[in-house]
């Protein structure tokens, strides 16, 4: 809007007119107070204003408004009839107009004027508001960035306090901090503590993991620099992502050195026990054996149902102690595989049979579904066999009140699935993950059925080496499925 200040309502009139027909706001003053109140009070592009007025003249006004921060950039333009001489306009000029046109008025030079005034008002209104919003922007980063810097503060502080090796890096993985326990290690506060030659390469397992920005977890033996001695540690490092979407890594070392010693001792020990126990128990079975044959009794006689019992236990026995041994083979990485090519539906009636041999006495009902495998699988016969009757006495133990158990065979591209369905107790969802785990037993069911924990675990080892993958799904109180893959060449 354009305010014109006059005291000659006839003046105002016909400016008033002219600006009008050009489509400008205009409003109006007859005193150079009444301008100054409208001025306080609204937003003007543009003033037009006499320099005689009784009272406060023109430049007093201007003088005024240029004092006040809200006005001081209004653009104003002096018009007189009287004061052409240089000294006035001189004065014009200081009091904060930005023109002086003498009267009479060129309409069309006018015009020209209000125009260009009225759009560099504009520009400068615009150039204010870009300049707010910088000046709030530069503001708003500084805040971020002492946040930022705050955060990161703390996160230095808490590493700081771990009992553990503890590093963040930036997304090149280049080593931005260290905790003081690091040089105990590292030579310095920039490079990695030197590795086991037999151990992985972190680096390069690091550069794989940071480009597919997942985290990376190994253990891994680093050498103690003062007794220089490695000792094994689990190594985790994890990406970070900052709000600005950049990538920080941050990582730890935790000595798991003792951990590894007693593991070890205890593996060994399994490996003793196991074979110490298998010596005897091979002698035990063969006399039972011969015993069963040499006794001249009949079926129903209580000596005859003895040694039978005799004998399924000392069979339990007997598998309890295969698979400590097999336990012990797969730490020493010494669990055999011979590969041959051999029929799998053989296989499936085989280990069918000897479920239902070893229960006869329960009204087992195995159905079998899926594709028929016509193709020769290349593996180990007997591991695989062992893995299948492994899943089907689970299906069979832990469901007691059910006596149905689904075997399906799926055949799609380059591999075969194999899987038991049971319709017993199934597995809470939170445990699924732990389940091949070695020596893992759930919880709510470890009383009420015997066992180890190792029989899955074997399973998996097993299916390893054949490059398959073993799984489960489960619902409980309604029955779980394992499964396990095989690559078909
Ligand atoms: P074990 O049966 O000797 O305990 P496994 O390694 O065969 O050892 O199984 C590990 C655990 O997984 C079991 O203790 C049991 O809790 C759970 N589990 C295995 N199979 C099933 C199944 N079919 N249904 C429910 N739970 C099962």
């Amino acid at each position: 809007m354009i305010l014109i200040v006059d005291d000659q309502v006839e003046n105002i009139y016909s400016l008033q007119k002219l600006l009008e027909s050009k489509d400008f706001l205009v409003d109006t003053a007859l005193s150079g107070e009444e301008a100054l109140k409208k001025v306080l009070k609204n937003d003007y592009a543009l003033i037009i204003m006499d320099v005689q007025m009784p009272g406060m003249d023109g430049f007093e006004v201007a003088e005024t408004l240029s004092g006040f921060n809200k006005t001081k950039e209004i653009p104003v333009i002096f018009l007189s009839a009287v004061n052409k001489d240089k000294k006035f306009i001189t004065r014009g000029y200081a009091s904060g107009g930005i023109d002086y046109v003498t009267k009479p008025v060129d309409p069309d030079i006018l015009m020209l004027k209000v125009k260009t005034f009225y759009r560099l008002y504009e520009q400068t209104l615009a150039l204010n508001e870009t300049q707010r919003a910088l000046r709030s922007e530069i503001e708003e980063r500084k805040r971020a960035q002492q946040e930022l810097k705050d955060q990161v503060d703390q996160l230095h502080s808490t590493l700081e306090s771990l009992p553990q090796l503890a590093f963040t890096a930036d997304a090149q993985g280049q080593i931005e901090f260290v905790n003081n326990k690091w040089l105990g290690y590292a030579a310095s506060a920039t490079s990695f503590p030197e590795t086991h030659p037999e151990d992985p390469e972190i680096l390069s397992l690091w550069l794989d993991a940071r480009m597919r920005e997942v985290p990376l977890e190994l253990e891994v033996r680093i050498k103690e620099r003062q007794a220089e001695l490695f000792r094994f540690h689990l190594l985790r490092i994890a990406p970070i992502k900052e709000k600005n979407n950049n990538i920080k890594w941050v990582g730890t070392f935790t000595d798991i050195d003792d951990q590894k010693q007693i593991e070890k001792k205890k593996d060994e020990f399994l490996s003793i026990a196991s074979h110490e126990l298998k010596t005897p128990l091979t002698s035990i079975k063969a006399y039972a054996q011969l015993l069963s044959r040499t006794i001249d009794a009949p079926e129903q006689d209580p000596s005859r149902k003895y040694i039978n019992k005799v004998q399924h236990q000392v069979s339990k026995l007997n598998s309890l102690i295969t698979d400590l041994l097999d336990i012990s083979k797969i730490e020493n990485g010494k669990l055999k595989i011979t590969k041959k090519s051999f029929d799998f539906e053989n296989l499936l009636s085989s280990a069918i049979d000897t479920i239902y041999h070893t229960h006869e006495n329960s009204q087992l009902d195995i159905q079998r579904q899926g594709d028929r495998i016509e193709e020769t699988v290349v593996g180990d016969e007997i591991r695989i066999e062992q893995v299948l009757i492994n899943y089907l006495t689970n299906a069979i133990k832990y469901a007691p009140n059910s006596n149905q158990v689904v075997v399906k065979t799926e055949r799609s591209e380059g591999q075969i699935r194999v899987s038991v369905t049971d319709f017993g107790i199934g597995i809470p969802e939170h445990k699924l993950g732990n389940i091949f785990g070695k020596f893992y037993r759930v919880e709510e069911s470890s009383l009420r059925f015997q066992g180890l924990g190792i029989g899955l675990y074997i399973c998996s080892e097993i299916i390893k080496q054949h490059n398959g993958t073993v799984g489960t799904t489960s619902q409980l109180g309604q029955g779980s499925t394992f499964y396990f893959t095989l690559p078909l060449n």
